[in-house]
C-alpha cells in the first residue's frame, strides 16, 4: 500500500497532508510523505478550550454510554487495521507485523475500556459515627493532555485516550512530530466513531501538530487537568516539574535500561527467541527493548556464541517486506547515537560486533544498521545510559544477587526478566529484594506487555502507570462523600464542640 491508498483507506483528508512547513519522512527510504501544518498558539488555545468546555458536557454522560463511544472506535480499529498498521510502519518505520500489532494493541484497550465503563467502581467504608455513611466515588478529572513518542505512534495514545473517554475525559494529543500522520489517522477514525455514536461533543479529541513549544503549551496550560507523557527522561525532567508547579497531575513514562538474567538452569533455546525479539524488534526501538543481557558463568560461554549465530542471520530491510525483521533507525541523528555509544563502549573495555550502517546504497536516505552484541567488562556509564538503538550489552555474573544487584544499579525501572527454571530464583527476582522494575518477568523476554496490566516503571522511567489493572484511576478524581442520616450530630474522634 502507498501513502494515497492508506490515506483513502483511513478516511483521512489528503489536504491536511500538503502545504504545511513541517515535512514528514518515512524513515524506510528518507522521502516526504507529508508537508503538515503546525498548530499555532491561536490554534492550540482554541483546542484546549474545547475540550474544557466538552468536558462540561461529557463528564455528565453515563459512563456506559461513554463507553459505547469507545466500543465504535473498536470497531473502526478493527475495520482499518490494515491500513492504520501499514501507516503506522510507513511513518515509523517498525516491521509491518508490529505495525499490526501495534493496531491490535489498541484494539484490546479499547475492549478492555467498554468493559471498564460499566465498572469504575467506588467503595464504601464503615463510619465510625451512629447513623452515618461513608463512601468514596470515583468522578471525572477533566481535559487530558497526552504527548507521546515516536516510537507507539498510536498504541500510546490509544492507551490512555480510550480510559480518558470513559472516565469522562476530553483528550488534546500532542504526538512526536516525527510520526503526526498517524495521529491525523486516528483522528479520523475516531470521528467516524462520533459520527455513528450522534451526540458526542465537539472537541472531545483533537490533535496539536508541532514540536516541544507545542507540548509545553498542554503542559502549562491549567485547564488540562492530567498530562501523560511518553517520551525520553531529558523530556520528563523538563515535563514533570512544569507540572507540579501548577500542581497538575501527571502519568510519567520515560526511557528504560531493561536487562534479562540468564541463570544455569534456563531453557537457552527459549532464551535466545525471546533475546532476539527483545533485542533486535523495532529495531532496538521500544521503551522495553532489551539492552542488558546478564549471564551466568556457566552458561556464558554457550549462549553467547549462539546469540552470535542467531544475530549474523537476522533479515534486515525494508519493513513493510513481511520477511524482514529489522527495519531501520528513525533518522539520523539515531544512527549517530548508536555509533556514539558504540565508540564509548569499546573505549571502556567493551568487544563490539555488528553496528554498522546497511543498505546504504539502496537507502542512501535511511538509516539501516546490524544489530550490535557488545560483551563487557563491567556496567560502565555507557551501559547505564539508554541509547535508543539494537544495541545489546552482555554482562557476566556468578551469583544470583550479583545480577540481581547489576541489574537493578541503573537509574531506569521500567522492564526487566529472568530465565530460569528453578522456582526459588523465580521468586526471589519477583520479591521485595528482587527487580525493581514496573514489569518483571520468568521466562518472557522484557518487551511486548499485555494491556490488561499497568505498564510503567519506576525511577528515572518516571512512575506513570497507564493501560490496565486500575491504572483509571488516574484519569478520574476521587471524593468521599459522608452522609448523616441520624438526627444528631456527632462529631469525628468524639469531639465535643460546645
Ligand atoms: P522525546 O522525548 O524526544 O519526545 C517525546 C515527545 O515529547 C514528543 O512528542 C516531543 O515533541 C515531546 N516533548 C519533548 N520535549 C518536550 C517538552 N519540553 N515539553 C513538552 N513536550 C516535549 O522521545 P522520542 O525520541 O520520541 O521517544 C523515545 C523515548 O521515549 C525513549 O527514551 C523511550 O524509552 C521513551 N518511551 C517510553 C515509553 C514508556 O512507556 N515508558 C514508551 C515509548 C517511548
Amino acid at each position: 500500500m502507498n501513502l494515497r491508498d492508506i490515506a483513502a483507506a483511513l478516511n483521512l483528508d489528503a489536504e491536511l497532508l500538503q502545504g504545511g512547513t513541517r515535512i514528514v519522512r518515512s524513515p524506510i527510504d528518507g522521502t516526504e510523505i507529508g508537508r503538515l501544518e503546525d498548530d499555532t498558539a491561536e490554534t492550540a488555545d482554541a483546542k484546549i478550550a474545547a475540550a474544557a468546555e466538552a468536558f462540561k458536557a461529557w463528564r455528565l454522560v453515563p459512563a456506559p454510554r461513554r463507553g459505547e463511544l469507545v466500543r465504535l472506535l473498536g470497531e473502526e480499529l478493527r475495520a482499518h487495521k490494515e491500513a492504520l498498521g501499514s501507516l503506522v510502519t510507513l511513518e515509523c518505520g517498525k516491521s509491518i507485523q508490529e505495525g499490526y500489532g501495534e493496531v491490535q494493541e489498541m484494539i484490546d484497550i479499547c475492549d478492555f475500556a467498554v468493559g471498564l465503563s460499566r465498572q469504575l467502581y467506588g467503595l464504601t467504608i464503615a463510619s465510625e459515627r451512629l447513623g452515618h455513611r461513608m463512601s468514596e466515588t470515583w468522578h471525572p478529572l477533566g481535559a487530558v493532555g497526552v504527548i507521546s513518542a515516536f516510537n507507539f505512534p498510536v498504541a500510546v495514545w490509544s492507551w490512555n485516550f480510550a480510559l480518558a473517554i470513559v472516565c469522562g475525559d476530553p483528550v488534546v494529543w500532542k504526538p512526536s512530530e516525527k510520526t503526526p500522520i498517524t495521529a491525523l489517522a486516528c483522528q479520523a477514525l475516531f470521528e467516524r466513531a462520533v459520527a455513528r455514536f450522534g451526540d458526542a461533543p465537539a472537541g472531545l479529541s483533537s490533535v496539536l501538530v508541532g514540536g516541544r513549544e507545542i507540548g509545553e503549551r498542554l503542559v502549562d496550560d491549567p485547564r488540562i487537568a492530567l498530562v501523560s507523557a511518553t517520551g525520553s527522561t531529558r523530556m520528563g525532567r523538563e515535563v514533570g516539574p512544569r507540572l507540579a508547579q501548577r500542581f497538575a497531575r501527571s502519568i510519567l513514562e520515560l526511557g528504560g535500561n531493561n536487562a534479562m538474567i540468564v541463570t544455569p538452569s534456563a531453557d537457552l533455546e527459549l532464551a535466545v527467541r525471546a533475546i532476539l525479539f527483545a533485542a533486535v524488534g523495532t529495531a532496538g526501538q521500544r521503551c522495553t527493548s532489551l539492552r542488558r543481557l546478564i549471564v551466568h558463568s556457566d552458561v556464558y560461554d554457550t549462549l553467547v556464541p549462539r546469540l552470535r549465530q542467531a544475530y549474523a542471520g537476522i533479515p534486515i530491510g525494508n519493513p513493510l517486506d513481511k520477511s524482514k525483521l529489522v527495519g531501520p533507525l528513525i533518522d539520523r541523528d539515531s544512527f549517530e547515537g548508536m555509533a556514539h555509544a558504540l565508540e564509548n563502549a569499546a573505549a571502556e573495555g567493551g568487544s563490539v560486533t555488528g553496528g554498522r550502517r546497511v543498505l546504504a546504497e539502496e537507502f542512501p536516505g535511511a538509516f539501516y544498521v546490524e544489530p550490535a552484541l557488545v560483551e563487557m567488562p563491567g556496567q560502565t556509564d555507557t551501559v547505564r545510559h539508554e541509547t535508543f538503538a539494537p544495541i545489546l550489552y552482555i554482562l557476566r555474573y556468578n551469583g544470583l544477587d550479583e545480577a540481581i544487584a547489576i541489574q537493578n544499579d541503573v537509574p531506569q525501572g521500567l522492564s526487566s526478566c529472568i530465565f530460569t527454571t528453578d522456582l526459588r530464583e523465580a521468586e526471589r527476582f519477583l520479591s521485595a529484594g528482587g527487580s525493581d522494575c514496573g514489569i518483571a518477568n520468568v521466562n518472557i523476554g522484557p518487551s511486548g506487555a499485555e494491556i490488561g496490566g499497568a505498564f510503567g516503571g519506576e525511577k528515572e522511567t518516571g512512575g506513570g502507570r497507564e493501560s490496565g489493572s486500575d491504572a483509571w484511576k488516574a484519569y478520574m478524581r476521587r471524593q468521599t462523600a459522608t452522609v448523616n442520616y441520624s438526627d444528631a450530630l456527632p462529631l469525628a474522634q468524639g469531639i465535643v464542640f460546645g
